[in-house]
């Protein structure tokens, strides 16, 4: 018997209609012969909800009583499924994460699973059960209950198939599948059928925010296929899978931006090895995570350096880079918050020439400046002004015709 894992995200469980629904979807499943596991999240917006409770009384809560908290959101889903497929006339069970031993570091509020131990599953999936395990939350060696950061409960789905070794998770959600950019943002996006973990990777990371990109990671390294669908019709979705040939027909396949970022560019640091070192151990002990970094020698004693960071870390990146300005001789310090970020995407890209001529022509010609650039295998990025972005995007997605289905777009 196949198992599948389903995964219910927040608005597909958000009142008891839409529970019922999820679970109605768990039952035809099960009735197809599958075994079937459904992980659930927090009903709407219950966690936001518990977080501003949280800080009503302390606006530091500690992060152990943020877990405790936080992780009664996805209890109460879980419980109100296991009634909802009862009261269908079916057995179900439902089980915190600490029940099913999704084993965590200690990392409140961004912990890394370690194990999962599904024995427990398997036996009353053999019994005929439907199982519905909590979302987002495990349990660290201690016991104290631990989160997997928000949007977590993705993330829970896929290690769980991966754990029972099932070949698919359906990722049920409010969107149709994956598009080639946010419709929000160009309303002619086409929803890809499929598309690589690569791909996907660096579009979750890029501000996509469809997936939890650890999700992705555990189903590239387990081989687990995602099938991200919506929870309101029978469509099918996008398949989220290994690279396969014909994928590298598509030169582009997506584009995204980012909008909450802020630059700063270190002008004339000492060009000794060891400062980029000091400098980013720096900022990792201020808990900062950097990306897209650039350093340039500009002649045999001095070096430029630049980086982006979430705007939200401001406070700490100036702070850090304060502390340890000095020792590194940095002559001067430029940030920028009025930055953002325009990426294009495709695995087809290591194939195909002229890439990134088409992309800076398409800026060029909506006179958006490009501030920097970076890339990747499979991904090309440039900072751009905050107030030309939508410009940028809609400039880009209309150059690589993501308005197109896949198939149809010209090979660059
Ligand atoms: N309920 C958690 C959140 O809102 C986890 C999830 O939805 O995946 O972030
Ligand atoms: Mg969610």
């Amino acid at each position: 018997m196949a198992i599948l894992v389903q995964k219910f995200g927040g608005t597909s469980v958000a009142d008891a209609e839409k529970i019922r629904r999820a679970a109605g979807r768990a039952l035809k499943a099960h009735q197809e012969g599958n075994q079937v596991v459904v992980v659930a999240s927090a009903r709407g917006k219950q966690t936001d909800h518990l977080v501003a409770d949280a800080m009503e009384l302390d606006p530091n809560p500690p992060k152990r009583e943020m877990d405790m908290l936080l992780s009664t959101g996805e209890q109460q889903t879980v419980s109100l499924m296991a009634m909802a497929l009862h009261a269908m006339g079916h057995k179900a069970i439902s089980f915190t994460g600490q029940q099913v031993q999704m084993i965590t570091d200690d990392a409140h509020s961004k912990a890394r699973i370690q194990s999962i131990g599904a024995e427990k599953l398997k036996e009353k999936l053999a019994d005929g059960y439907i199982c519905i395990v909590a979302g987002f939350q495990g349990v660290d060696a201690n016991g104290n209950i631990t989160t997997l950061g928000r949007g977590g409960s993705d993330t829970s789905a896929v290690a769980l198939a991966a754990a029972l070794g099932a070949d698919y998770c359906e990722i049920f959600t409010d969107v149709d599948g994956i598009y080639s950019a946010d419709p929000r943002k160009f309303p002619k996006a086409v929803k890809m059928q499929q598309i690589s973990y690569d791909e996907m990777l660096e579009l979750a990371s890029l501000g996509a925010g469809v997936m939890h990109s650890r999700a992705i990671e555990f189903g590239k390294k387990y081989n687990v296929k995602i099938h991200v669908r919506s929870s309101m019709n029978e469509n099918t979705g996008t398949l989220i899978t290994h690279e396969v040939p014909q994928m590298e027909g598509i030169v582009v396949s997506g584009a995204t931006c980012q909008k909450d970022l802020a630059k700063f560019d270190l002008i004339g640091v000492d060009n000794t090895p060891g400062n980029a070192a000091g400098i980013f151990a720096h900022l990792a002990s201020h808990k900062v995570s950097v990306n897209d970094i650039i350093q340039t020698e500009v002649s045999p004693q001095k070096a430029s350096l630049s980086f982006t960071a979430a705007r939200s870390d401001l406070d700490s990146v100036r702070q850090a880079i304060d502390e340890i300005r000095e020792k590194v001789h940095c002559e001067s310090v430029f940030v920028r918050e009025d930055i953002a970020e325009v990426s294009v995407v495709g695995v087809g890209m290591r194939s195909h020439c002229g890439v990134a001529e088409k992309m800076f022509r398409a800026l060029s010609e909506n006179q958006v400046n490009i501030d920097s650039i970076t890339t990747s295998e499979i991904r090309i990025s440039c900072l751009v002004n905050l107030e030309d972005v939508d410009t940028a995007l809609t400039a880009v997605c209309n150059a690589f015709e993501l308005d197109k289905p896949a198939a149809e777009r010209a090979q660059s």
